[in-house]
């Protein structure tokens, strides 16, 4: 029988291979029909510690059986009391620099960045500057799929059908090891012109095919941000979490963001949320005896208590495990596989930012390269991998658990892929 269910990101046309997963540990999947899979990529960014987590698991079901769900208008529960304190405790701080003390709480990385993009503009309007409503935006960047997000996000074949919806934004060049002054000349003369705000993806930019740049350069955008009251908007949705060596990207830049949307690992990739994390000022402009000030943003689920149990449990795994020592380890196995791996004439451009590693494949002819991810996809997935490279950029971003056996078994069929799909010389 044919499934009734529509696919994200799925070409139903091609009749590629949907393969069901039944149960799920640490690092891998079991498949319905008895096979399994290393999950490389932490089921698309979000499971950190490793599927099923124990603590993370007892947490839910003990929520499950107490408070399920409130309306979270006027009513609250120590879950998100508890999951607010312990962000703001956690958040990026830096001397002399207004520290983040709100959180806002919503379902998915794309609403989150949707409240960052509402708060930032119902800042200005409510201080009285409603003509500063213009977002700044970096080339390949993405903060999700509503239509918000992915107006501040890098157009193309993604979401061209909706171009006409998309509102305008500025965009400010990619900071490549070439045009990093570039980067920093226009980010300058756009703040000039008082925009609201300007948000970034801290040192990856994820889905534009996990491009990366310095802290240095991050702190300088925060600093130019600075000089022009722009806020100054972090999209933390992936890089959170420990992704790239650190708790949150920002901390290897020394910044601290006016706003900071979390979501994917805020659970241990367990069940949905998001945060939108805020300094005072921004909740301050918003806050008056005037009812029409009020923050006009909401969804059914706000803190749903079970999410928020999971994010509870999360929080304290981070807190008495040593999560930073395991990602540490994680990331120097990666650094020396990858390394070997770049010597491979099939490959190039080799970089990496914490468990994130990523590699150009060079392709034997442009044609192909249509195709090139798909092919790439099926490739792997014989071999016993759930990877999905980015057209030619085959990356990882596995859960944290990963040892060092799968993490081989993981670059020998990247190998195995440079010798089967590469240019030959
Ligand atoms: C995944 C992602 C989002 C969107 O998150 P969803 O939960 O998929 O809506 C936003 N920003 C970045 C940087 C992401 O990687």
């Amino acid at each position: 029988m044919i499934s009734p269910v529509w696919h994200p990101f799925t070409q139903h046309g091609l009749g590629e291979p949907i393969p069901q997963v039944v149960r799920a540990e640490g690092a891998v999947l079991h498949l319905r029909d008895g096979s399994r899979l290393i999950d490389a990529i932490s089921s698309w960014w979000v499971t950190t510690h490793g599927h099923c987590n124990p603590r993370i698991a007892a947490a839910i079901a003990a929520q499950a059986g107490t408070l399920d769900q409130l309306i979270f208008a006027g009513y609250t529960h120590e879950p998100a009391e508890e999951v607010a304190r312990g962000l703001i405790d956690m958040a990026p701080r830096a001397p002399g620099q207004p520290e983040l003390a709100h959180v806002f709480y919503s379902d998915s990385g794309s609403t989150a960045v949707e409240v960052a993009l509402k708060m930032a503009l119902g800042y200005w309007y409510n201080l009285g500057s409603p003509e500063r409503h213009r977002i700044l935006v970096m080339e390949h960047s993405y903060h999700g799929d509503t239509i918000g997000t992915m107006s501040v996000g890098a157009r193309g074949v993604y979401n061209a059908a909706w171009a006409p919806l998309l509102f305008d934004v500025g965009t400010i060049p990619f900071p490549a090891p070439d045009a990093e002054q570039a980067c920093l000349d226009a980010l300058e003369a756009a703040c000039a012109e008082r925009p609201a705000a300007f948000i970034v993806e801290p040192l990856v930019l994820g889905a534009g095919g996990m491009l990366v740049y310095p802290p240095r350069l991050l702190q300088e955008m925060a600093a130019i941000c600075r000089r022009h009251d722009v806020l100054f908007i972090v999209d933390e949705v992936m890089t959170g979490w420990g992704r790239t060596g650190t708790l949150f990207a920002c901390e290897q830049a020394g910044v601290v963001p006016d706003i900071m949307a979390v979501a994917k690992g805020i659970t241990g990739g367990a069940i949905p949320l998001a945060a939108t994390l805020a300094i005072a000022p921004v909740f301050d402009a918003h806050v008056s005896t005037d009812r029409s000030r009020l923050f006009y943003h909401s969804s059914s689920y706000t803190a749903n208590a079970i999410a928020c149990a999971a994010a509870a449990a999360n929080l304290a795994i981070w807190r008495e495990e040593d999560v930073i020592g395991r990602i540490a380890a994680l990331a120097r196995g990666i650094g020396t596989r990858l390394a070997e791996l770049a010597r491979h004439p099939a490959f190039t451009n080799p970089r990496q930012a914490g468990t994130i590693a990523a590699i150009d494949l060079v392709a034997t002819d442009a044609g192909y390269l249509s195709d090139l991810a798909p092919r790439l996809r099926a490739f792997f997935l014989e071999r016993g991998l759930l990877l999905r490279p980015l057209g030619n950029t085959i990356y990882i971003m596995p859960p944290y658990c990963l040892d060092a056996d799968q993490l081989d078994m993981i670059f020998a069929a990247l190998a195995a892929a440079g010798e089967r799909f590469g240019a030959q010389p």
